[in-house]
């Protein structure tokens, strides 16, 4: 049976690339997302996952047109680096309105739903920066380590009907927002990795599917790691 998946942001990045695996596999794939194209066979409904009453309305029309949601990940993101000493409040607080609260927003929402399922996967894309930190991230990395402690939470909250709430925790992906970085900084980002590359989103594509799947059902609370072996003990 096909299943409604809403992926947050899937108009481009990691987003898409998620977007599409679920397509591939058969399932009916939805997007809340800010504007820009889709990929083929994914529908679309804009808000802007600040704005709780966007986010609610896009889940009513989404879900009157492809049943209740059974599948979220929430992927939309931003990043806004600065050292510690200089990021103003403004900074700090909208990468987490985007990143943490967004992500609380679209979850609620989908829970609502999951719950009369008595059935859903929550699948939150966080950070290796998350759990391992990095120097001009205080913002994004606190933002992306709170989303474990959501999951887990959701986890304890409603694991007993059948949800699931795990983090995939990507580290460097070659996408819109690593080419923001130097080359000098790509380079020596590289070298730490032990697979010496950056990853492709299909390989976070791939992870989402799994944790997204039927077949996922005792896996809950977990971090996933797709960072090439960057994280490792983290
Ligand atoms: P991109 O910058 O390419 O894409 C970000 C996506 O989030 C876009 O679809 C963007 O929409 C959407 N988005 C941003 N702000 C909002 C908002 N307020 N409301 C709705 N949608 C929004 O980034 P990536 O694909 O690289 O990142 C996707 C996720 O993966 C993010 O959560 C990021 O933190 C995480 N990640 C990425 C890594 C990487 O190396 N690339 C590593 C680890 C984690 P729009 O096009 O309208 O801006």
């Amino acid at each position: 049976m096909s299943r409604h998946v809403i992926v947050t942001g899937a108009n481009r990045g990691i987003g898409r690339a998620i977007a599409e695996a679920f397509v591939a596999q058969g399932d009916t794939v939805s997007t809340i997302y800010r504007g820009g194209d889709l990929p083929e066979g994914v529908d679309g409904a804009i808000a802007d996952v600040t704005d709780t009453d966007a986010v609610n309305a896009a889940f009513d029309q989404l879900e009157e047109r492809h049943g209740r949601v059974r599948v979220l990940v929430a992927n939309a993101g931003v990043t806004k680096d600065g050292l510690l000493m200089r990021m103003s409040d403004e900074d700090f607080e909208r990468v987490v309105d985007v990143n943490l609260t967004g992500t609380f927003r679209c979850v609620r929402r989908a829970v609502n739903s999951m719950l009369r399922e008595r059935f859903g996967r929550i699948v939150l894309v966080g950070s290796v920066v998350g759990l391992m930190g990095n120097p001009g991230q205080v913002n994004y990395s606190s933002s992306k380590a709170a989303l474990v402690g959501m999951a887990r939470s959701i986890t304890r909250e409603v694991g007993a009907r059948g949800i699931t709430a795990n983090v995939i925790a990507p580290g460097f992906i070659t996408t819109a927002m690593t080419a923001e970085l130097p080359e000098a900084t790509v380079k020596q980002y590289e070298a730490t990795i032990p697979a010496k590359r950056f990853g492709a989103v299909e390989e976070v594509a791939a992870a989402a599917t799994y944790l997204g799947s039927d077949a996922a059902g005792y896996v809950s609370g977990a971090v996933l790691p797709v960072d090439g072996g960057l994280g490792m003990g983290h």
